[in-house]
């Protein structure tokens, strides 16, 4: 069952169109069940109602046609009921509704399963038989196992704009909204740019080639450059490799041969398509066909078509479409099938009004890097047709998570007034910049920021921050297609210490893994956020840590104000470790000559077993900092990244506030100083909360540090230990979130929380 399973999803996934995939489930589900019918019918939002779009076993004239209201027959029950009905005599069944049109009169027994896709309704997927028999426990299950692989397929082809025009639906509405999660706040009005990655197949999009033989003449290049790849390739192994391991290299050749491939590339392409998406259609079909064959060395075949399509394709992308050719409106709001950071490297800084992708959640790097710089965002928007938007009106609701395209007139005016507001408070936060960050009672706590690109160094200043909390090395690591060499990476360092002297700098080690990809360094596991990350890559990369520690010390030269911290510590091992290197790589430049101070060296709290070891791993460093953003995943157990579980994580469960609350005691205790260094730092909610427990600095993006500000000078630290409390009796997240919310709003702070409150 589990080989049909598969076998039948990789079909689905190789199909063009949606309404190819579905004939494919309803074919092969038929069959495999060994039935007579089997159909799907998709919901229809607008007209509410089931509509038949595939089937087997029944009368192809009803397919489109067909449809029964969400109440109507034991479809709309199965669809109600968001169950599995399963019945040996469907037309002496109270809601059978008869429909005259698909010939089902002679079928008895009916198996119908619902089609579920995060929560949401998609449709109804049904089995019939002549004979009254009720199915077994194992084709119920075998049923509901394929919808659910289907309702992940429909979602995409919605999100891709492959979905079926769904007939009998009234006129489109003018503007759509879509709903994703909050990725950073704030209000965006402008035009969709629609981007894809350098090169990944799965995110190619079919659009209208412009010229068929400017086309063509591309695929010739690309595919003559790939050809050019494997021969080089080969000639590199060919002395480590035996003659019939060589034969690969002749295989991927043949693969490549005009005939093959390229040729049926190239019909794609003369039926319109562009290169890109005939490529992708084809390699995909490939895949298919190979995924399918019980050979296994023929199913590995797919692997190979795979990394030539994906070879091919970049050399398509090399010098198809260089990034400095994309022409940005003035008001882009970008949008990708997964986002990156070198994707917003990629628009002038200006023009950049918005982010919309359809992939990942709040905590996701490139929303860290949009909240950086204050750029509204929504993240894991999974159901909008991405590939559709290119030019259309856009509004991003960064504080709700959703988004509109072709937005009425009263919808932009709603919005455009909330934008106005927005720049107004802005003003007025402006001018806190010099003010210090003291409660009324004469408690102060200074206010750093988190950077990584150093347009974010800059706003900070403009914006009254008094040091830098955590710059992630990683982002210009990101930017690169190699590691940047220790000259390379002393000069970004020196812009960052520069720009902040004499106020500190606290440069964070490398922390890759996890969500953190380099391209140039691919890290392929199957967990990667209990993998190799942070300071487990450093420690046995040492040749790696020792060039970026050098660069940060030759960087801080004459400046003295770097602080280094250590990503992702479990054990006081680490600590030791890193700690051997760091002095040594500073007695070494101290015996070149130069004048280096030795920085400060702290430790990331990010791990549930760092919060257990708070007295051990203080006592050898400096200053301990807490990534609240790791450590609620992992206390949490849920990915940051994961837009499934993105409401489980919650920057106010109890259990993430009783261990915030024993760091700040347990470094109190030993006299080292804490902060908080992850985004609920920058949640004036948040701030308050933290500072309450003891923290002695919070570093946060540029953008909230206004807010921040001015709520902490609004409270006396009496005050917000009474709130904590409180806060603490509570059992559960959303009412401790509420209750702090509530309590700022009171204080009159509702201005400056209210549209992220409202979200
Ligand atoms: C954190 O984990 O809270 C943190 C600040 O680091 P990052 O988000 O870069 O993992
Ligand atoms: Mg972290």
């Amino acid at each position: 069952m589990l080989d049909i399973l598969r076998r039948i999803v990789q079909e689905v996934s190789a199909a063009t169109d949606l309404s190819d995939a579905l004939k494919v489930v309803v074919a092969r589900i038929r069959e495999a069940m060994a039935t007579e019918v089997c159909s799907v019918y998709l919901y229809d939002p607008d007209s509410k109602r089931y509509v038949l779009m595939a089937t087997e076993g029944l009368k192809q004239e009803a397919v489109g046609r067909v449809s029964l209201s969400s109440s109507q027959g034991l479809v709309g029950l199965v669809g109600s009921r968001a169950e599995p009905i399963n019945v040996d005599n469907a037309p002496a069944h109270p809601k059978f509704h008869f429909l005259s049109e698909t010939g089902e009169d002679p079928f008895l027994s009916f198996l119908g399963v619902p089609i579920i896709h995060h929560k949401r309704l998609m449709g109804v997927m049904v089995v019939q038989q002549r004979d009254s028999r009720q199915f077994d426990a194992s084709e119920e299950a075998f049923l509901v196992t394929m919808s659910a692989q289907l309702a992940g397929v429909i979602a995409h082809a919605e999100a891709t704009g492959n979905i079926l025009e769904i007939p009998d639906t009234t006129e489109k509405k003018k503007s759509t909204r879509f709903t994703g999660a909050p990725g950073a706040p704030g209000v965006g009005l402008g035009q969709a740019f629609v981007i894809t990655p350098a090169a990944d197949l799965g995110a190619v999009i079919d659009k209208e080639a412009e010229s068929i033989p400017e086309e063509i003449e591309r695929f010739e290049k690309a595919l003559e450059g790939a050809r050019q790849e494997i021969r080089v390739l080969g000639k590199k192994l060919s002395s480590e490799l035996r003659p019939e391991e060589m034969a690969l290299f002749d295989v991927y050749l043949n693969m490549l041969d005009d005939q093959a491939l390229g040729a049926e590339v190239r019909a794609r392409i003369e039926e319109g398509n562009w290169a890109q998406g005939a490529l992708r259609q084809v390699v995909m079909q490939y895949v298919g066909h190979f995924q399918m064959m019980e050979d296994v060395y023929l199913r590995e075949r797919a692997t190979d078509i795979i990394d030539l399509g994906t070879r091919i394709l970049a050399h398509l992308q090399g010098w198809d479409e260089p990034p400095e050719e994309y022409d940005f409106p003035d008001n882009t709001i970008l949008v990708s099938e997964e986002l990156t950071p070198a994707m917003l490297g990629e628009v002038p800084p200006g023009k950049l009004r918005g982010l919309v992708s359809v992939r990942g959640s709040s905590n996701s790097h490139v929303a860290i890097l949009a909240r950086a710089m204050g750029i509204p965002t929504v993240m894991g928007v999974v159901d909008v047709p991405y590939a559709q938007l290119q030019g259309l009106e856009i509004i991003v609701d960064g504080y709700r998570g959703q988004i509109y395209s072709s937005p009425t007139d009263e919808l932009r005016q709603q919005y455009q007034s909330i934008y106005d507001e927005e720049q107004a408070l802005q003003k007025d936060l402006e001018g806190l910049r010099d003010q210090p960050a003291e409660t009324t009672d004469g408690h102060r706590i200074p206010l750093w920021v988190n950077t990584g690109l150093i347009t974010d160094a800059v706003r900070s200043l403009e914006r009254g921050a008094e040091g830098v909390g955590l710059y992630r090395t990683e982002v210009p690591f990101m930017m690169k297609d190699r590691f940047p060499s220790e000259s390379e990476q002393q000069q970004i360092y020196r812009q960052q210490l520069e720009t902040f002297a004499p106020n500190p700098v606290t440069m964070r080690t490398l922390d890759i893994g996890g969500d953190k990809a380099l391209t140039y360094f691919p890290i392929n596991e199957a967990n990667p956020f209990l993998g190799w990350r942070g300071i487990r890559v450093s420690l046995d990369h040492p040749e790696i840590f020792l060039v970026q520690i050098r660069a940060m010390m030759k960087a801080s030269e004459g400046l003295n104000n770097l602080r280094i911290m250590l990503p992702m510590v479990t054990s006081v091992n680490e600590v030791d470790e890193a700690l051997h290197l760091i002095y040594r790589a500073h007695a070494e430049l101290v015996e070149d000559g130069r004048q280096i101070e030795m920085p400060q060296v702290g430790v990331m709290i990010e791990v549930p077993a760092a919060v257990y070891q708070i007295r051990e791993l203080g006592s050898r460093v400096d200053f301990l900092s807490v990534g609240s953003n790791d450590l609620t995943q992992y206390l949490l157990a849920v990915d940051r990244n994961n837009p499934r579980v993105a409401d489980l994580y919650q920057a106010f469960h109890p259990a993430v506030l009783n261990a915030l609350r024993m760091i700040a005691e347990s470094a109190t205790a030993i006299g080292r100083p804490v902060s908080v260094c992850g985004e609920l730092a920058g949640n004036p909610m948040g701030a308050v909360l933290l500072m309450a427990m003891g923290y002695d600095m919070l570093s946060m993006n540029a953008t909230n540090l206004p807010k921040v500000k001015s709520v902490l000078r609004g409270v006396s630290r009496e005050w917000a230990k009474h709130l904590l409390d409180d806060v603490m009796q509570i059992e559960s997240a959303p009412v401790i979130a509420a209750m702090v919310q509530l309590s700022l709003e009171k204080a009159g702070f509702g201005r400056i929380i209210g549209p992220a409150a409202r979200g």
